[in-house]
């Protein structure tokens, strides 16, 4: 996680930031909700966009029951008795896409995500139901080394998510790279990109200088590019860093609505930092790695503050998409043998 420092080269035009549970105005047509998350994010922002007769809401929140509460109270009285048509789904995480089946069921609302994430929100779906695909899953994050057992288990076996999901959408609209949403009397142009999940959608409106950013970039956090069992991408760290190559055409003085932390303009600064974190990152692994170690043993010299369960998890899936771009730009190389050992290419 990248410190506040960075922070202080970002622009943040809004005073008026919204409590968990509730929305502001962001513009003309468009709300600004923020809604509870538990653990160390602490909130997520999801955005409403009135298209008049109905709503266009931009991610969900996660099933949780105060987050179910907030859309009960006081952000049902914001939609002023008119229904959410559509729910876009940035990517497949459960504080995006948490309540998405959940509100889509109350609202009669029809579901869009990309192709590439309504695909692993199924193999998760699979994962879910099938043993032998659960096994797979902790054989997959054994042979990197971290021993699954206990609270790990629980994360392995996805017994959070199921509670934190509100159902598998039944069908899902897909949206693609380059398509045009309109929504909030705005033309939105689709962006699809990778690394922190498989196809996460960006949403830019080039009228009003606008960009849903979701968590590929964020303000104050780095956003997780790891690898996981239930993603097809087998390099994500490349697939992130070429998502900068995208949002760099943007203009620099476009507002930045992220999914965590406040609004903000400064992208291109904002990206610098992320370039340059991940590239400490890398060089911080090379030089121990001149005697062979597995993803999980490396994520231990990594992240030396005390970890839960889960974050033992990400830390390891980070250090091992690290580590798997090193694997590819020919600089380590994998061991046969598992768990998996690497080390410095000769
Ligand atoms: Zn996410």
């Amino acid at each position: 996680m990248s410190g506040a420092r960075d922070a202080a080269a970002l622009a943040y035009p809004f005073t008026v930031v919204p409590e968990p549970g509730t929305a502001v105005p962001l513009a003309d047509r468009m709300l600004w909700v923020r809604l509870p998350v538990p653990g160390a994010l602490r909130h997520i922002n999801v955005w409403l966009l009135d298209d008049g007769d109905a709503w266009t809401l931009v991610d969900t929140g996660m099933n949780v029951p105060e987050s179910r509460a907030a859309w009960e109270g006081p952000l049902h009285a914001h939609l002023g008795g008119r229904p959410i048509r559509r729910i876009v789904c940035t990517h497949h995480h459960p504080d995006h896409a948490g309540l998405a089946q959940y509100l889509a069921e109350r609202h009669g609302a029809e579901v869009l995500m990309t192709a590439g994430e309504d695909a692993v929100l199924r193999r998760v779906e699979q994962a879910l139901a099938d043993e032998q695909l659960e096994a797979a899953r902790i054989a997959a994050v054994e042979a990197e080394g971290l021993r699954v057992e206990g609270a790990l288990a629980q994360v392995i076996r996805l017994e959070r998510y199921r509670g934190v999901m509100s159902g598998l959408p039944p069908r899902v609209t897909h949206v693609a790279d380059g398509e045009t949403l309109v929504a909030g009397g705005r033309a939105w142009a689709a962006r699809v990109l990778g690394g922190h999940t498989d196809a996460q959608l960006v949403l830019h409106c080039e009228a009003d200088g606008l960009l849903i950013s979701a968590d590929q970039v964020l303000p104050r956090i780095t956003s997780n590019v790891g690898i996981f069992p239930e993603r097809a991408d087998a390099n994500p760290l490349a697939s992130y860093l070429s998502s900068f190559e995208v949002l760099e055409q943007l203009p620099e003085d476009v507002l930045v609505l992220p999914a965590h932390g406040n609004p903000f303009r400064g992208l291109r600064t904002r990206i610098a930092q992320l370039r340059e974190h991940h590239a400490e990152t890398l060089a911080s692994i090379l030089p121990l790695l001149s005697e062979p170690r597995t993803a999980a043993e490396l994520a231990r010299e990594l992240y030396t503050r005390p970890l839960d369960a889960l974050n033992t998890y990400l830390a390891m899936a980070e250090t091992l998409a690290h580590v798997r771009y090193l694997v590819h730009s020919g600089e380590l190389r994998a061991g046969d043998a598992l768990p998996r050992r690497y080390v410095r290419a000769a």
